[in-house]
């Protein structure tokens, strides 16, 4: 008797086990050579890229919303025949990796500049070596069901040779070059960083309003003194040491006088001039612009339409340089406290106003983004985005919700140049060498020993690497061996779908896209035929899972001290209790209150699961001591129906069925809430609290006599219906509970299963010929007579366990069904008898009439008028409430005019209902007044 299962549900007892054994098993690899092969001519493969983690990460309720959501896909495209590949890795993180060694090196009195490039990367591998696997540990125990033989680091040596293919490619077409422009800087982080980067927000601040005194030319020729000023506002004043123009607009009069004339900058001397150029906003402050080419993006381009000189005033810590005279060394507010004194003692400043800022500031680090001139390296962008937002307009990549194609076209109609170069160590370095002699630049996918152009081997490599988004936006194909046309890219590429956070849209996802079209459109298909903008996406549909908040709809952040640690509350109520309570929470576009209570619910649900297993193992065991067994595996098809099946059997079949319809509609739309609450409803309402209970009654072994064979047919049919039923509901829940119910399935199959796990089985399918309405609405009116005789006997307060006579009223066309399962309402009611009545005599008070039916207990009690009358009132009351509702819609013209017909005539029969149920009602009310 060895299909057993300990008597309490511990997820702890069996999750660890599980997790380990999909991953030593390897269940979920997926090889490209399987496919496409003759007998699996409609395998389609389902392709599913995990957004890497950073390698310095740990798991947050994000990561485990967003792997729920795509594990939930992978197994149900798994179990539904797709050849189902989920590709992890992690991200190798520029500079939150390099922020974190550098950190633990000061902790030991040593900096990374001491240590210097080679040194210092050593030890970043090193540390990678030794923690870097942590969040993908975190990720197996969670069973989440990917190809571990596949995973990738971004910088493992085939991912960095296709990074520098990609380079060298994008530069020989020439859509990389190098330059000085104005970029983000953060003085913090110590680089350049992209404006996706940079996080805008209002500050309150001060404005300044500086005058700068007009030169004229005097009689020697010279420029001097006018003895006018000119009065310029600005929100840096520190910037003014970079001044090179004043900016005014070609027709403000108030200007037009000094066109052509010179100004002395205030405390630094500089004679600059005045320019006019219709970028100026004659409205905006004095209508006069001070142009500091070197710290500001617009001023950048006056200065080159005008052929201004640019002063770089500030070091890359932000403090002032050389350029900036005596105040060199100061960082860049102090210079600000400085200089702003120095004005107003200078008799220069002219008013302080407050003021709001805008400020960027660096998304890693918080530090005020400085604009600042340097050289650095772009991806000339807008031939990529061109094919980016084709691949969308056409309808190649779909976004779920939809309102982020809308987000995305913003956003890539708008786009600017990608800054890719950053200031760091860590991260793949720029395949590109300066050339001492000729200055001239060599880029090339080796090292060359001599520079291309003057064959000087005084050549040195780039120092900067690239944006970590550069290599994760060639993930989807450099995963599958490009540059290399290889089987796996044939059977993989496009992936299917695309699960991630709202906040990567820029980041990675638009990226993946203009990389993707750019580079694999240049890749032929498998059959060597030009690939179109349809096959070259990388993905073609975007999934934008929402974000998970706690109980009290806040953002989790450790200053608030709500964070939810997903591993801490897998300990408490196991993995499959959390993933359920995501994915019940998880409506698209809706963001998760994440709330213990639900947890704690779903895993007594998990608890209802295990114990109807046990019940049904219990019975499964007496059942062979009376030499009847069922083997589940011979049912595997369908759950069995005989000939003469009761009508608990074709229901729960029928059940079953429409499930696994809604079910199946649910998940192709990412309705993960509705696919888990379907499945909830089905387990423990319709399959633990009614049909367990009714199927008792087949499974009486001990009275069954040996020579009764009719009765021992019935019983076996019974057993395999539920043993059927049980199964393929356990392998409708395996995408949402993986590791129950695979522990479950095998103690079911006791331990010889048909298969290595659950989640290799086949997802429940609906077969159209086992729904059954009519067989649901017989059930429903069942169900309605056992709820009404409870309540009926708890109103009478008949003792727990006293069964009493009950009767219903055989007129209202329902004698046949109730006659035929007396046994069933017998049992779930607790009634001794049910008999037929053809005319009613039972008091109101033991009596309750439905739509459906009228039934009533023979139970003497002693009655209490007043609240029975209080009762019949309060049900009068609120049929009537009812009615007038349904009165007033279908009075109602313009309703009337769009509500379909189906629903009217809903509305018509309801209202005929309780206009019955009221005259009933009152009837009652005047037997109790007599
Ligand atoms: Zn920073
Ligand atoms: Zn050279």
């Amino acid at each position: 008797m060895p299909r057993e299962l300990p008597k309490a549900y511990d997820p702890a007892a069996i999750e660890d086990r599980w997790a380990e054994y999909w991953v030593h098993e390897q269940l979920f690899d997926a090889k490209a050579d399987r496919y496409p092969s003759p007998s699996s001519i409609d395998t389609r493969p389902f392709t599913i890229l995990l957004p890497p983690p950073n390698v310095t990460g740990r798991l947050h309720m994000g990561h485990m919303l967003n792997q729920t959501e795509m594990d939930i896909l992978a197994r149900w495209h798994r179990m539904s025949g797709d050849l189902t590949l989920w590709v992890p890795g992690t991200d190798h993180a520029g500079i939150a990796t390099q922020m974190m060694v550098e950190k633990q090196l000061v902790s030991e009195g040593k900096s990374r500049k001491q240590l210097g490039r080679n040194p210092f990367l050593e030890r970043v591998w090193q540390w990678k070596q030794l923690y870097g696997g942590a969040i993908l540990d975190q990720m197996k125990r969670l069973g989440a069901s990917v190809d571990w033989s596949r995973e990738y680091f971004t910088m493992d040596e085939n991912l960095s040779i296709a990074v520098k293919e990609a380079f060298v490619r994008l530069h020989h077409q020439g859509l990389i070059y190098r330059g000085a422009y104005i970029v983000n800087w953060c003085p913090g982080c110590q680089t350049a960083i992209s404006d996706v980067e940079v996080v805008h927000e209002e500050q309150k601040g001060s404005i300044w309003e500086i005058r700068y005194s007009v030169l004229d030319k005097g009689l020697t020729g010279k420029w001097e003194e006018s003895g006018e000023y000119i009065t310029i506002a600005t929100t840096r004043p520190e910037t003014m040491l970079g001044d090179t123009a004043v900016a005014v607009h070609p027709d403000d009069e108030r200007y037009k006088h000094l066109h052509g004339k010179h100004l002395r900058l205030p405390l630094v001397g500089r004679e600059i001039p005045v320019i006019i150029d219709d970028y100026v906003s004659r409205d905006f402050g004095t209508g006069a612009v001070k142009i500091t080419p070197a710290h500001d993006p617009n001023d950048f381009a006056v200065a080159q339409r005008h052929g201004l000189p640019s002063i770089n005033i500030m070091d890359e810590t932000a403090h002032i340089n050389a350029e900036g005279g005596i105040y060199a060394g100061l960082d860049r507010y102090q210079a600000r406290a400085k200089i702003v004194a120095d004005l107003e003692a200078g008799g220069h400043l002219v008013a302080v106003k407050e003021h709001l800022n805008k400020i960027g500031k660096c998304d890693r680090s918080k530090d005020i983004v400085e604009p600042r001139l340097s050289t650095q390296w772009f991806v000339k962008i807008q031939p990529l985005a061109d094919k980016a937002i084709a691949a969308v307009d056409q309808g190649h990549i779909q976004f779920t919700p939809e309102q982020y194609r809308k987000t995305y076209m913003e956003w890539m109609r708008n786009i600017h140049d990608w800054c890719i170069s950053r200031q760091l160590w860590w991260g793949h370095r720029i395949p590109a060498w300066h050339c001492a002699e000729c200055k001239q630049i060599t880029v090339a996918r080796d090292t060359p020993s001599v520079c291309r152009h003057c064959q000087s081997p005084d050549i040195t490599q780039e120092t900067d690497v690239l944006d970590t988004w550069f290599s994760s936006a060639l993930l989807p194909f450099t995963v599958f061996g490009w540059p290399q046309e290889t089987a796996d890219l044939a059977t993989f590429y496009p992936t299917q779908l695309l699960v991630t956070g709202f906040d990567i849209l820029f980041f990675w996802v638009a990226r993946m896209i203009m990389l993707g079209c750019h580079f694999m459109g240049e890749m032929p298909m498998p059959d060597g035929s030009e690939r179109t903008l349809k096959d070259a996406v990388p993905f073609r549909e975007v999934y934008i899972h929402a974000l998970v908040r706690d109980a009290d709809r806040q953002k989790m952040s450790k200053t608030k001290g709500n964070v939810i640690d997903p591993i801490e509350i897998v300990k408490r109520f196991g993995t499959d209790a959390v993933r359920f309570t995501l994915a019940a929470m998880a409506s698209p576009g809706t963001d998760i209150a994440f709330s213990e209570a639900r947890t704690e619910g779903y895993r007594a649900f998990a608890n209802k699961i295990w114990n109807a297993a046990r019940f049904i193992f219990m019975n499964m065991d007496r059942a062979a001591e009376v030499g009847l067994t069922v083997d589940p595996a011979a049912l595997l098809a369908d759950p069995v129906l005989g000939p003469n099946s009761p009508i608990e059997a074709r229901w729960i079949v029928s059940r079953l069925n429409s499930t696994a319809a809604e079910v199946n509609q649910a998940l192709a739309e990412y309705r993960f809430h509705e696919a888990a609450n379907i499945i909830y409803q089905f387990f423990w309402g319709d399959f633990c609290d009614w049909y367990l209970e009714i199927v008792k009654l087949r499974l009486d072994f001990a009275n069954l006599r040996h020579d009764d064979e009719a009765g021992r047919n019935a019983a076996q049919s019974a057993l395999a219906t539920l043993i059927g039923v049980f199964e393929s509901a356990l392998r409708l829940l395996s995408p949402f509970m993986p590791f129950i119910t695979e522990e479950i399935w095998h103690a079911l199959y006791d331990q010889r299963a048909p298969a290595a796990s659950i989640a290799l089985t086949r997802y429940p399918r609906p077969a159209a010929e086992h729904i059954d309405p009519s067989i649901d609405r017989q059930m429903g009116t069942l169900q309605e007579m056992v709820v009404t005789l409870r309540a009926l006997r708890k109103d009478l307060n008949v003792p727990e366990r006293e069964a009493v006579p009950a009767l219903y009223l055989s007129t209202n066309g329902i004698g046949q069904l109730i006659q035929s399962n007396n046994d069933i309402v017998q049992k779930l009611a607790r009634v001794s008898s049910l008999e037929a009545e053809e005319s009613w005599t039972l008091t109101p008070t033991n009596t309750r009439t439905t739509a459906s039916f009228t039934t009533g207990v023979l139970y003497e009690k002693q009655i209490d008028i007043a609240a029975e009358r209080d009762r019949l009132e309060k049900e009068l009351a609120r049929h009537l409430k009812e009615l007038q509702g349904k009165q007033a819609q279908l009075g109602n013209a313009a309703f009337l005019a769009k509500a379909p017909a189906s629903i009217v005539e809903g509305l018509r029969s309801r209202a005929a209902e309780l206009e019955r149920l009221i005259d009933k009602a009152r009837a009652d009310l005047d037997t109790l007044r007599a």
